[in-house]
């Protein structure tokens, strides 16, 4: 979509949260859709995923969102960036730990890969709790060389489930 000469890029984001998190995942929604030039599109049910490692004790809250925006993937790194660090600090006084991941998956079908960001997100392919969302979205999601997520998904490992009654705007 072309708009005042720049390009529209529809981008996948993930989020995840093991503290409070309905309530940050769901503000973290709210703020990246109130964003300067980004256009929210839509949002997938809650999921709950297990943790990857051992760093958490606690399971994850997943979902995914998609947006519409103009700017660049190292400006709306920035504006994700700052977003996680307003919500995190919030909850660190209270917490003392980490209350919202939120990562760019897809970015139209561009492919980049500097210090900073790699896109598509690295490890993306095997992890159930970003397919699953994304799917729920957008069933013909696929990878930058074609391949569908649901094909992705026959490979993923873990445990992740949909969230019955946290269809958006519900959660
Ligand atoms: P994490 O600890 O998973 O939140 O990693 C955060 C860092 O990963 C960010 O500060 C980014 O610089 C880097 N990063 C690299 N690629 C991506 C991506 N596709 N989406 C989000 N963060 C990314």
């Amino acid at each position: 979509m072309e708009s005042q000469g720049k390009l529209s890029q529809r981008v996948l984001l993930s989020l995840g949260s093991n503290i409070d998190p309905r309530v940050n995942i769901r503000e973290a929604v709210r703020r990246i859709g109130t964003l300067a030039d980004v256009t929210p599109l839509r949002v997938s049910s809650l999921y709950r995923s297990e943790r990857l490692g051992d760093a958490a004790t606690t399971d994850f809250h997943n979902a995914a969102m998609t947006i519409l925006t103009e700017i660049s993937p190292d400006a709306l790194l920035t504006a994700l960036n700052a977003i996680e660090h307003e919500l995190g600090r919030v909850r660190t006084v209270r917490w003392g730990d980490r209350t919202i991941d939120i990562d760019i998956i897809l970015f139209g079908d561009i492919r980049m890969d500097t210090p900073r960001l790699t896109i598509p997100h690295p490890g993306f392919r095997t992890r159930p709790f970003v397919l699953l969302p994304s799917i729920e979205i957008d069933p013909t999601f696929h990878d930058i060389d074609g391949t569908p997520f649901t094909e992705l998904l026959q490979h993923a490992v873990g445990r992740c489930e949909r969230l019955e009654g946290t269809s958006p705007p519900l959660f």
